[in-house]
C-alpha cells in the first residue's frame, strides 16, 4: 500500500492531509423519488417493487424502487452476482446513491452504491458529506477514504500544526489549518457546500493562501540563493552598444530605451541579473537583446542567445550577424544540425572565446558546449523552454562561484496577477509600446465555405507588391498529417493562382530546405507562403501584410495572437482572416470575437486566463503553478497582495517558518529549484 501511495507522491501523514477531495457526495438527506432530477446526484430510499433479471446483449439486472412520493426509480446493473440478485426481494428496503438519468421506463441509476436493509435494521443519515478523492492507482476508493480518515484522526492540535501567525488569520477571518483541513475532508451537513464546490469557502481560501505563500516563498528563496552567487559586473561605458544603436535603421522606442537602461543597471552589479522582458509580438525585443549582448562583449566576455526553434534561432542569428559583424563582433551559430567538423570548430571558438556572441537552439545547453567566459545568457520565448533548460545555460558560467546574468524574453504577455505569482523570482520589464508607423491588423472571422473569395484578396495584395501567409492547422497535430494538408492546400492554391509565386514550408521538410524557403520569402522572391505553425514564433517579414489562418476555431488565443503577429510588422495596413468550420462552440466564438476586437497582447492574455485558467496558460515552466492542490490563480488572485506582504514579513522575521511552509506544500517540486 505504501508503494502505491508513494507512486502518487503520498509519503507522509501530511501528504494525506493535503490529498483533498475532488468533490463530495451528499448522503446527509433522502430525496423523495418523485422529486428526482436527471443529472443531479442524490440519495434515495424506497421499497423494491419489481426485479427483472435478463439478457439483452449482456446480462442485466433491473430493480424498481418506489416510495411514498409515488415516484419510481430503476436501479440498473450490468455486472452483478447471484447473491446480489437475491438481496433484492420485493418489499425489501433499499437506500441508494447515484445520478438518475432518463431510461426506458422513467429515471434510472446505473450501478448505484446501495445498501439493502435487513428486517428491522435502522441506519442514521450521515452528518457529513462524503469526500470523493483523486484516485490513487491500485487502491480502491474505500481504502483510500479509510486511510485518509485515519490520517486525519492523527491531526495534531491546531497550535502545533499552524505555521501562519494567529493575528493574521483572525484579521482575514480565516480558520486555522486544522479546522480548514477538517472542513475540507469532512464538511458537515450545515456547511456551505455551494461555496465549497465553488472554491470560495473560507477553509479553501485558508489553504489556498498558504499554498500560494509557499509557492511564492520557494521562488523568492530561489532568487535569494541565486543572489548569493557572484556575476561579472559589466561596467563598460556602453560604447559598443551606442555604436550599434547608431547603425540601426530605426530609432529605439521609449520603451526599448527604458528596458535597456534597466538591463544595463543590472549588469553593472556584481550579482546576477535575473530579468524577464515582456513585450507584445513585434515590440522589438531582439534588438534590446543585441544591445545587452554588446555590454558583455565590450567587457571582453561572451553572450549567448537561445531560441526554442531552429527557424527562430536562425533568424536571430541572421539579425545579429547583420547588426554586429559590421562592428567587428564575431557571432557563432550552433544548432543540432551543425555537425562534424563544423561543430567541432564552433565548439572550439566558443571555448576559446573567439566567438563573442553565440546564437542557437537547445544545442547551446548541451554538455559539450563550454564557454570561455559567458557573462550573459539570453533565452528567447522562454515559455517554450523548461526551467531546467534555462538553468543549464546559466550553469555555463565561468567560475564555480560566478554565474552569468540571465535575460529571459517572452512574447506571450502574461496577465499581471499571473506574472506576480509565476515570476516572483524574476525582475520584470515590459516593452509596452510598438515601434511607430505600425498600423493595427484588421481581423475578420470567415466561415470556411468563403474560402474561394480569399483567392481574390490574395491576388489584390500581391498585385500591390505585398506578400501573404496561408497557415494550415489541424486538430490532429501530427507533423505528417498537417504537412499533408499543407501540401494539398499548396497544390490547390497553385492551381487557382498560377500567376503567383507560391512556396510551401512545414515541419517535415529538411532544415536547409525550410531555411531556403523562408529566406526566399523574406527576400520577396515568393508572394504567398503556405505554412504550418512552424512560422508561429518570431518570423519577421515586414512586407507580409495578409494572413489567412485555417481552422482558427481550434487554436488558442495565445497561438492566434502569435500567428497574427507575423503581419502588421511593416507600414502597410495588414489584415488577418480567421477561417473557421461552423458551427462554433461557445469558447471558440469568444476567442474569435476577442481576436477581432483587440490587437493588444496584454488584453488577450487576460481573456485567455479567463477562458482557459492559469495552468494551461503557463505551460511547462510553471509546472508547480499548474499543479496547485487548492489554489486557483484566476479564482484566488485576490489573495496575492496578502501573499506578497506575508512573504516579506516571514523572510525578514522567521525564515525557519518560511522554510517549513515551503517544505509542507512544495516539497519535492522545490528540489530542482535549488539545483
Ligand atoms: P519581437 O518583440 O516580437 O521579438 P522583433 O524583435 O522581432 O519583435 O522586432 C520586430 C520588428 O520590428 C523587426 O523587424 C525589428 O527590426 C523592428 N524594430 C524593432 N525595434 C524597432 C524600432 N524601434 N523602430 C522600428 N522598427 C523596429
Ligand atoms: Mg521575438
Amino acid at each position: 500500500m505504501a508503494e502505491k501511495l508513494a507512486a502518487r507522491g503520498l509519503l507522509t501523514l501530511q501528504d494525506l492531509w493535503l490529498h483533498l477531495p475532488l468533490r463530495y457526495e451528499d448522503r446527509t438527506a433522502i430525496t423523495p423519488i418523485g422529486a428526482l432530477q436527471p443529472g443531479v446526484a442524490v440519495q434515495v430510499e424506497g421499497k423494491v417493487e419489481a426485479v427483472e433479471r435478463g439478457f439483452r446483449y449482456r446480462p442485466m439486472l433491473r430493480v424498481a424502487l418506489g416510495d411514498d412520493s409515488f415516484g419510481t426509480l430503476v436501479l440498473r446493473f450490468f455486472h452483478f452476482r447471484s447473491q446480489q440478485v437475491n438481496q433484492f426481494k420485493p418489499g425489501a428496503r433499499v437506500r441508494a446513491y447515484g445520478t438518475p438519468r432518463p431510461g426506458q421506463h422513467g429515471l434510472e441509476i446505473v450501478h448505484p452504491s446501495y445498501h439493502v436493509f435487513a428486517e428491522g435494521e435502522a441506519a442514521d443519515l450521515s452528518a457529513q458529506l462524503d469526500p470523493v478523492y483523486p484516485e490513487v492507482e491500485g487502491l480502491g476508493p474505500a481504502t483510500l477514504r479509510k486511510l485518509i480518515a485515519q490520517a486525519l484522526d492523527a491531526l495534531p492540535p491546531a497550535e502545533q500544526l499552524e505555521l501562519l501567525p494567529q493575528h493574521l488569520l483572525a484579521q482575514l477571518h480565516l480558520p486555522t489549518l486544522r479546522d480548514a483541513l477538517l472542513t475540507m475532508h469532512r464538511p458537515q451537513r450545515d456547511d456551505d457546500v455551494a461555496a465549497l464546490m465553488a472554491g470560495k469557502h473560507p477553509a479553501q481560501q485558508r489553504l489556498a493562501l498558504e499554498e500560494l505563500l509557499a509557492h511564492h516563498l520557494s521562488l523568492r528563496r530561489q532568487r535569494i540563493a541565486l543572489q548569493q552567487h557572484k556575476a561579472p559586473a559589466l561596467k563598460g561605458k556602453g560604447a559598443l552598444a551606442k555604436k550599434l544603436e547608431a547603425t540601426l535603421p530605426f530609432k529605439l522606442t521609449q520603451a526599448q530605451q527604458r528596458v535597456f537602461a534597466q538591463i544595463r543597471e543590472d549588469l553593472h552589479k556584481p550579482s546576477p541579473m535575473l530579468r524577464l522582458v515582456q513585450g507584445d509580438v513585434g515590440s522589438g525585443k531582439t534588438v534590446v537583446a543585441a544591445l545587452a549582448a554588446m555590454l558583455a562583449v565590450e567587457a571582453g566576455k561572451q553572450a549567448a542567445l537561445a531560441a526554442p526553434t531552429e527557424l527562430l534561432a536562425e533568424q536571430h542569428c541572421n539579425n545579429f550577424r547583420a547588426w554586429l559583424e559590421p562592428l567587428g563582433v564575431r557571432v557563432a551559430w550552433l544548432a543540432g544540425k551543425v555537425t562534424g567538423k563544423a561543430r567541432a570548430q564552433v565548439l572550439a571558438e566558443v571555448a576559446d572565446g573567439v566567438a563573442q556572441v553565440v546564437v542557437g537552439t537547445h544545442a547551446l545547453m548541451q554538455e559539450q558546449v563550454q564557454f570561455h567566459d559567458l557573462a550573459l545568457a539570453i533565452v528567447d520565448e522562454q515559455h517554450r523552454f523548461g526551467v531546467h533548460q534555462r538553468l543549464a545555460l546559466r550553469d555555463k558560467g565561468a567560475g564555480a562561484d560566478s554565474v552569468p546574468h540571465q535575460l529571459v524574453m517572452t512574447a506571450t504577455p502574461i496577465p499581471r496577477t499571473l506574472a506576480m505569482a509565476a515570476y516572483a523570482d524574476l525582475d520584470v520589464s515590459a516593452i509596452d509600446e510598438l515601434p511607430p508607423g505600425r498600423t493595427p491588423v484588421t481581423t475578420v472571422a470567415l466561415s470556411a465555405d468563403k474560402r474561394p473569395e480569399l483567392v481574390e484578396r490574395i491576388r489584390a495584395a500581391c498585385r500591390e507588391g505585398r506578400q501573404a501567409y496561408w497557415v494550415c492547422t489541424l486538430i490532429d497535430d501530427s507533423d505528417e498529417v498537417v504537412a499533408q494538408a499543407a501540401q494539398t492546400t499548396y497544390e490547390q492554391l497553385t492551381a487557382a493562382m498560377p500567376e503567383l509565386r507560391i512556396a510551401l514550408v512545414h515541419g517535415r521538410m529538411k532544415p536547409a530546405q525550410k531555411q531556403a524557403t523562408m529566406l526566399a520569402f523574406k527576400r520577396g522572391e515568393t508572394d504567398l507562403l503556405v505554412a504550418t505553425t512552424v512560422i508561429e514564433v518570431g518570423v519577421d517579414v515586414p512586407n507580409a501584410s495578409l494572413m489567412i489562418v485555417e481552422n482558427a476555431e481550434r487554436l488558442g488565443l495565445a497561438q492566434l495572437h502569435q500567428l497574427r503577429g507575423r503581419v502588421g510588422r511593416g507600414a502597410a495596413a495588414s489584415s488577418c482572416v480567421l477561417l473557421y468550420q461552423p458551427p462554433l462552440g461557445q469558447m471558440a466564438k469568444q476567442r474569435l470575437a476577442t481576436m477581432r476586437e483587440t490587437n493588444d497582447g496584454f488584453v488577450i492574455a487576460e481573456k485567455d486566463l479567463e477562458l482557459r485558467g492559469p495552468g494551461e496558460l503557463l505551460g511547462t515552466r510553471q509546472t508547480g503553478l499548474a499543479g496547485f492542490r487548492v489554489a486557483d490563480l484566476s479564482r484566488d488572485a485576490n489573495l496575492l497582495p496578502q501573499v506578497h506582504e506575508l512573504a516579506d514579513k516571514l523572510l525578514a522575521e522567521s525564515p525557519v517558518l518560511a522554510d517549513r511552509i515551503v517544505a509542507r506544500w512544495v516539497g519535492g517540486a522545490a528540489r530542482y529549484a535549488s539545483a
